[in-house]
């Protein structure tokens, strides 16, 4: 069980060289959603060079509206993999459904979005692979009900699950969501599952994704995932709060400092 209790070495979620929790920070980057091959190689490629370990990337994307772009789908998926390619990066990439599960067999990553974390049916259906699940918290859920949604994937033998604060619903409207920093040495103290920080969903604003992942990375989460587009204006979904890539090498110089101190 995820419980810091009775195993209370932490986990180390290992995605080829990758490694996430037990003091291995790891950086995921890369757009929203994936919009054609051009954007993600060259994105992929950016982050890459400013020393991302692994690209995201949206393919079947949960949108408020349904008039909305809701991504590429399986296409999404096999542009990923070809940028995977170009640059070794592993990928990481959410799932909506437990009826596309047969696509998703050579995703290194597979992603339960903040709005799944309590689809039960998906979390047992993920439970059975044997490969890493990243559980984003639900927009309005506990970190007791997030420890829960990890549970019904480890119940069913999957160990790997990475855990990511990602703001939630507060009074204040000012950001996207509210980021509850205070949950990433809350959740080290009630679980031995690693626990990654979305600066990028919390805020929504572009100018604050810098001093949230600053600030994430100095109370010792074990990584980041973070929005970067190269076009943020033309992006198809959440350009406001993309970074560009000289914007993310900038913010990657200045976590290299951080996790020097921590
Ligand atoms: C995402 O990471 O693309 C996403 C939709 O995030 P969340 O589920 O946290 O809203
Ligand atoms: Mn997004």
């Amino acid at each position: 069980c995820c419980n810091r209790k009775f195993h209370p070495e932490d986990t180390v979620v290992q995605v080829g060289d990758v490694k996430i929790g037990g003091g291995n920070f790891c950086v995921m980057a890369g757009p929203c959603s994936v919009e054609s091959e051009e954007q993600i190689v060259a994105v992929a490629k950016a982050v890459k060079a400013s020393g991302a370990n692994m690209l995201r990337g949206g393919a079947f994307k949960p949108r408020t509206s349904p008039y909305d772009f809701a991504g590429l789908k399986a296409e999404g998926l096999e542009l990923l993999k070809i940028a995977r390619q170009e640059t070794g990066l592993p990928i990481v990439t959410e799932i909506m459904s437990v009826v596309d599960l047969p696509l998703f067999e050579d995703v290194d990553v597979l992603q339960v979005g903040a709005r799944n974390m309590q689809n039960f049916d998906l979390l047992r259906e993920l439970g059975k692979l044997r490969k890493p699940i990243l559980l984003k918290r639900g927009l309005a859920n506990t970190l007791k009900e997030l420890l829960m949604s990890a549970e019904y994937i480890m119940a069913s033998g999957n160990e790997q699950v990475i855990l990511c604060e990602r703001g939630i619903r507060t009074f204040d409207d000012y950001t996207r969501n509210t980021l509850d920093l205070a949950a990433v040495p809350m959740l080290h103290e009630l679980t031995h599952l690693p626990v990654i920080v979305d600066p990028s969903h919390a805020t929504g604003i572009n100018r604050l994704v810098a001093p949230m992942a600053m600030s994430a990375t100095a109370c010792n989460a074990d990584g980041l995932i973070i929005e970067v587009h190269n076009d943020p204006i033309h992006a198809l979904c959440d350009g406001a709060q993309s970074l560009r890539p000289e914007q993310f090498d900038v913010l990657m110089g200045k976590i290299r400092e951080i996790r020097k101190v921590v």
